[in-house]
């Protein structure tokens, strides 16, 4: 079977923020985590990116362990928002997007978001003079 990569955020209650689950996703379930980003804070709700690489049936049945858990797992690509009717593709989150996420259609010469390339670093966030980006995280 292939190897696969999902982006995911896991979203961890309050009591469960020391919770082992990542480590269980490796032990037991054969994947490759890479932590993109994490916000944990001791007795708050905890939130971290992780990269998965694995077989797919493998990673479909450790976020499976992972929600059994209590923690909430979501695609990275539901946390993104590009409001396309407001950009005025002015260029300015091209420059800053190292990942190569958001390009310019040589075409159309609106902006293009590709999720896949994207690791939530928010700097196009912050560079947007219209914030018509938002990442809710
Ligand atoms: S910085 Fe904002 S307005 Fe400018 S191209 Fe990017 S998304 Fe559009
Ligand atoms: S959050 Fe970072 S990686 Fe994602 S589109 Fe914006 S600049 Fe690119």
């Amino acid at each position: 079977m292939n190897t696969v990569t999902r982006r995911v955020i896991l979203t961890f209650p309050p009591n469960l923020v020391e919770d082992t689950a990542i480590y269980h996703l490796i032990k037991d379930y054969d994947l490759i985590v890479n932590i993109l980003r994490a916000k944990i804070i001791p007795k708050e709700i905890g939130r971290i990116v992780l990269e998965l690489r694995g077989k797919l049936d493998n990673i479909k049945k450790g976020l499976s362990y992972v929600e059994s858990k209590g923690i909430e797992v979501k695609s990275l690509a539901q946390d993104i928002q590009l409001n396309e009717d407001k950009c005025v593709s002015c260029g300015m989150c091209l420059a800053v997007c190292h990942q190569k996420a958001l390009t310019l259609n040589a075409v159309t010469w609106k902006i293009e978001f590709n999720r896949d390339d994207c690791v939530l670093c928010e700097q196009c966030v912050s560079v947007c003079p219209l914030k018509v980006i938002q990442v809710s995280f």
